[in-house]
């Protein structure tokens, strides 16, 4: 295990000795297990009950073995997770972005539903707008700053409320991290930079979320129902999945697939691919592609965003490691999605 790795751990491991559940993470911020049923795109979705590693955000753990376990099984990790919505803390992650005016910043960086971009974001100020018009302080908390000049809030939800993953709904630059979802924890690095606490953040200690600023996280909108129609309330998949099903259904002919391919690229890359999958195919046969069709797609934006999460540092490993490895090389010629 590399010293990123190492020191990743050992920040992961202070954080579930604190009861927060974690996972480790890749330069590029998403799970750095591979998944084992990556060879088997047509697997139904596993979230862990199979009994090995590598489901995601379903591995976190505040058991201090399986964490070391999961670092063990992915030592090119150089950032951990840490899951929101469980118990003990039911975390809350308010994601505040700050990018500047000007041309230099980037158009819709992450694509529809992303109402932030060329006339500049300032999620700190847009949260204290809210707090201005809603009645409630935002309370002295947990805060770790990004790379990109941005900031995490963390705060603790009641128990029994599910919380969901948005970006931009609140307001534009506050994305919501909850049931799901993952914050990037303090002592991370990533491509871009390290993650650390803000100076003269409390550690390890989220405030209560505001009761008036808990309401705004929770009016499940009539849009998001529809748009889920068919499934159990439980099982209804966040504000920021149901857009990528919009996306693709808005699309006009002679753009279909190529925004069904990229809908379904950042779904895998979220983790959601194999849960989202069916209703991206749908979205695509109401617009006239073909199942044929839109399955393939959406296979083959699984194969990319699987390749995507090999980090090319470690991947592919040395030609003697591949003929010793049982079972094959993950992600060569036959692909595979990774539904966890
Ligand atoms: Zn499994």
């Amino acid at each position: 295990m590399g010293v990123m790795a190492t020191i990743a751990l050992a920040h992961a491991l202070a954080a579930s000795a604190r009861g927060f559940r974690v996972i480790p993470l890749t330069r590029a911020k998403l799970p750095a297990v591979r998944s084992p049923h990556h060879r088997d795109p047509e697997s139904p979705p596993c979230r862990g009950a199979c009994g090995r590693l590598g489901h995601g955000i379903h591995d976190a753990s505040a058991d201090p073995e399986t964490v070391r376990a999961l670092f063990a099984a992915a030592p090119w990790a150089t950032a951990y997770g840490i899951a929101c919505g469980c118990a003990p803390h039911h975390l809350i992650g308010v994601d505040l972005d700050v990018r500047p005016n000007g041309p230099t910043a980037p158009q819709n960086p992450r694509g529809p539903g992303d109402v932030t971009g060329r006339n500049g974001t300032d999620g700190p100020a847009a949260l204290a707008r809210l707090a201005r018009e809603h009645g409630f302080t935002v309370p002295r908390t947990v805060t770790v700053l990004t790379p990109g000049g941005g900031r995490h809030l963390w705060l603790s939800g009641p128990p029994g409320l599910t919380v969901a993953n948005s970006a931009g709904r609140l307001a534009p630059g506050i994305d919501i991290r909850g049931s799901g979802g993952y914050l990037v924890g303090p002592g991370s690095a990533a491509a871009h930079g390290s993650y650390r606490l803000a100076p003269g953040s409390p550690v390890w200690t989220p405030a209560p979320v505001p009761p008036a600023l808990l309401r705004l996280l929770r009016p499940p909108s009539p849009a998001r129902l529809r748009a889920s129609s068919g499934r159990r309330p439980s099982e209804r998949p966040p504000a920021a999945l149901t857009a990528l099903v919009r996306f693709v259904r808005e699309s006009r002919e002679g753009q279909r697939n190529d925004r069904l391919f990229w809908a379904a690229c950042r779904a895998y890359e979220t983790g959601a691919g194999a849960q989202l999958a069916p209703d991206l195919v749908q979205a695509a046969v109401d617009i006239g592609l073909t199942c044929r069709e839109a399955r393939a797609t959406v296979a083959s934006a699984a194969r990319s965003a699987a390749r995507h999460l090999q980090p090319p540092a470690v991947w592919p490993p040395p030609l003697d490691a591949r003929e010793g490895r049982r079972g094959g090389l993950p992600g060569t010629a036959q692909g595979g999605a990774i539904p966890w």
